[in-house]
């Protein structure tokens, strides 16, 4: 290969890995920031055994892994699990599952197999590793987008005058714009709830209906961005907040799950899996002072 030639094949590297960024998820940073919120709040037993699956490694490490294992061969079954789509004359709940399997079901049958004691070790690193990715997916709210113009990805807008479109700006544009922060200064400033907080996050959830409430944001979205919008500050102010939440929300609810999975004496919040523990806990009124939280100091 000449020097040309390689030269075009990097380019076209980098546009494929470009474009499987704005496709697939958060960008780099929205999955980083889920995944390092999430970590937070990990029990002792749950950090023991994520530790042990992933071999040392951390969770956000992986946490961007599946965006470019669908790309591949051997992962392209798992394309369709980054979203659900929802167009405009359906509502949530009639929009059709496709036979793939979309991020609802994903999230589910990967929790699953985490929580089968029966899993081989690559399930496992395979199923914490997509969960911990949906989970963030879950929150964008372009991944609950329409079908008919694929997720925003052909909705046509101007970000500052220049063409884009409203899934890209979404997955990373805003994110980058709303703060110039490494995701280790993400966590430090929005990961600051107090207990009340938290629970109101964790309440009874399962990934339906956090699809479900990431789905009415994206309806707002759509409203609020007609094709054509020129996209600027205004735009970046009002949403960022939002963006903010979306990522604590993932994370704490990835902590949730996990910590349900791997810490037989957690009390869990969410309805993914059968509960191991029914102690009463922080979120239960009553138990809330008896849990001492930095937060609420
Ligand atoms: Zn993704
Ligand atoms: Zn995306």
């Amino acid at each position: 290969m000449n020097s040309y030639n390689s030269f075009k094949s990097m380019l076209l590297a980098g546009t494929l890995l470009l474009s499987a960024g704005s496709a697939f998820g958060w960008g780099q940073k929205g999955h980083d920031v889920t995944a390092a919120i999430a970590e937070k709040h990990l029990t002792k037993a749950a950090q023991d055994s994520v530790k042990k699956i992933l071999k040392g490694k951390s969770l956000v490490y992986y946490a961007n892994w599946p965006d470019n294992a669908a790309h591949t061969d051997e992962y392209a079954f798992s394309k369709t699990w980054h979203y659900k789509n929802i167009d405009a004359d359906q509502t949530y709940e009639s929009a059709p599952n496709i036979p793939e399997g979309n991020i609802i079901s994903a999230i589910n049958q990967q929790a699953a197999i985490l929580d089968n004691p029966r899993s081989t070790e690559h399930e496992k690193w395979l199923a914490l590793v997509f969960v911990t990715h949906f989970m963030g997916d879950l929150h964008q709210p372009m991944h609950m987008g329409r079908a008919v113009d694929r997720g925003g990805n052909n909705h046509k807008i101007k970000y500052f005058g220049g063409d884009t479109n409203l899934h890209s700006i979404w997955d990373s544009k805003l994110v980058e714009s709303a703060h110039k922060w490494g995701y280790t200064e993400w966590v430090e400033q929005i990961d600051r709830t107090g207990c009340a907080e938290r629970c109101a996050i964790l309440a009874q959830g399962n990934p339906d209906k956090w699809g479900k409430e990431t789905y009415e944001i994206a309806k707002q979205v759509y409203e609020q961005t007609p094709e054509g919008t020129n996209v600027g500050f205004d735009y970046i102010a009002e949403w960022t907040p939002v963006i903010e939440n979306q990522f604590l929300r993932g994370g704490l609810r990835l902590a949730d799950l996990l910590n349900s999975i791997f810490d037989s004496e957690y009390v869990q919040k969410n309805t993914v899996i059968a509960p191991k523990n029914t102690k009463p806990g922080c979120c239960d009124g009553t138990e809330a002072s008896a849990v001492p939280l930095e937060a609420d100091k």
